[in-house]
């Protein structure tokens, strides 16, 4: 199989999961791979890995000059794909490749898969409701990748590191005022724990906060409706206009599960729903339900994760 072009998403020398997922992905499917890092600390990056990579160094980060050498590497290498992760960066830097290789984008996909050479991709069609199967006529597939879908490669070490200087392009990026919130991104958190309209008030997410905490490793998820409320900012939502999650475990608080929710968390390894209709949608998709009222359930669950935490 010919080679893939995987760019892998660093922030000064530490390489971003979502990176190693999108090379396990093209791994898995047996297609030799050259890891593409840019920006400050590419270089650094790129020696954590072991395979092939190539480090487009610079003192800045430009999604134009960065797609620019992307693609010029893509057409060096004759490649038959172009991957990354469906992180806001991958879905600025991939329609500028795929423009430039005279391709089209496939979004957020949870699948690769050969038909002889050729590589198909899947990804969910219709909030979720079905499964599309779609090749590229392109001479390149480009392709994001949902994250935390695809087994990550291990950084090891030890690949060979080729270094060129990443072309400046018409947009550069001239800083990052992060807040310090502290906070786990909902869709990048191990456990994501969302709450729904059935919390009586803003002020009640304090209880999904704890059960969130008493995990150590997750983040506070929501349902639009208590986003449109005003009870968490947008940053939270997740579902078809908010965020995409795959979290290992995904914990559904007094939410029904509507079609628009399930769209951005079905493909969650573990499931449970707290729901007092035993009828509620949520059920039909969860691997755990449990039918009562979350205002007894979530302390006690609280508790008993505190419990099995300090047991070890
Ligand atoms: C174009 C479009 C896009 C949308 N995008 C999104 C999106 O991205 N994300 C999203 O979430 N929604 C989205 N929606 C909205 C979606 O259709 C639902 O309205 C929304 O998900 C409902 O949120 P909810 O489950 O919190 O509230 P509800 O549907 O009101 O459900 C509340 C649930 O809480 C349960 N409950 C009540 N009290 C308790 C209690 N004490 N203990 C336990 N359970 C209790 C109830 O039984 C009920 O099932 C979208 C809608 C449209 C039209």
């Amino acid at each position: 199989m010919s080679t893939i072009i995987v760019f892998v998403e660093q922030t000064d020398g530490a390489v971003k999961r979502a990176g190693l997922e999108a090379l396990g992905a093209a791994q898995a499917i047996g297609a030799d791979t050259v890891a593409v890092l840019a920006g400050p600390g590419a270089a650094a990056a790129a020696a954590t890995l072991s395979g092939a990579s190539i480090a487009l160094t610079g003192d800045s980060w430009s999604p134009d000059g960065c797609a620019t050498d992307l693609a010029a590497i893509v057409k060096e290498k004759s490649a038959a794909a172009f991957l990354c992760a469906s992180t806001s960066t991958g879905r600025d830097v991939a329609p500028r490749v795929a423009a430039l290789c005279d391709s089209t984008v496939f979004t957020d996909c949870t699948d690769l898969c050969k038909d002889g050479d050729a590589i198909h991709v899947q990804r969910p069609w219709l909030a979720g409701k079905l499964t599309a199967t779609l090749k590229s006529n392109a001479p390149v597939l480009c392709a994001t990748l949902r994250r935390n879908t695809f087994a990550p490669v291990e950084a090891t070490g030890g690949g060979a590191v080729e270094e060129r200087a990443m072309t400046v392009g018409k947009t550069v990026l001239t800083g990052i005022a992060a807040k310090e919130s502290g906070k786990l991104d909902v869709s990048e958190a191990p456990v994501v724990v969302s709450g729904g309209r059935g919390l009586k008030e803003a002020g009640d997410f304090a209880m999904i906060e704890g059960l969130a905490a008493a995990f150590g490793n997750a983040a506070v998820g929501a349902s639009r409706a208590v986003v449109d409320m005003g009870w968490r900012p947008h940053a939270e939502q997740v579902g078809q206009t908010g965020k995409t999650v795959s979290p290992g475990l995904y914990v559904a608080v007094a939410i029904s599960g509507a079609i628009q929710h399930l769209a951005g968390m079905k493909t969650s390894k573990v499931i449970v729903a707290i729901n007092k209709d035993a009828d509620a949608p949520i059920f039909k998709l969860a691997d755990f339900g449990i039918v009562g009222d979350a205002y007894e359930i979530v302390p006690a669950l609280t508790e008993a994760v505190k419990a099995a935490k300090a047991e070890g």
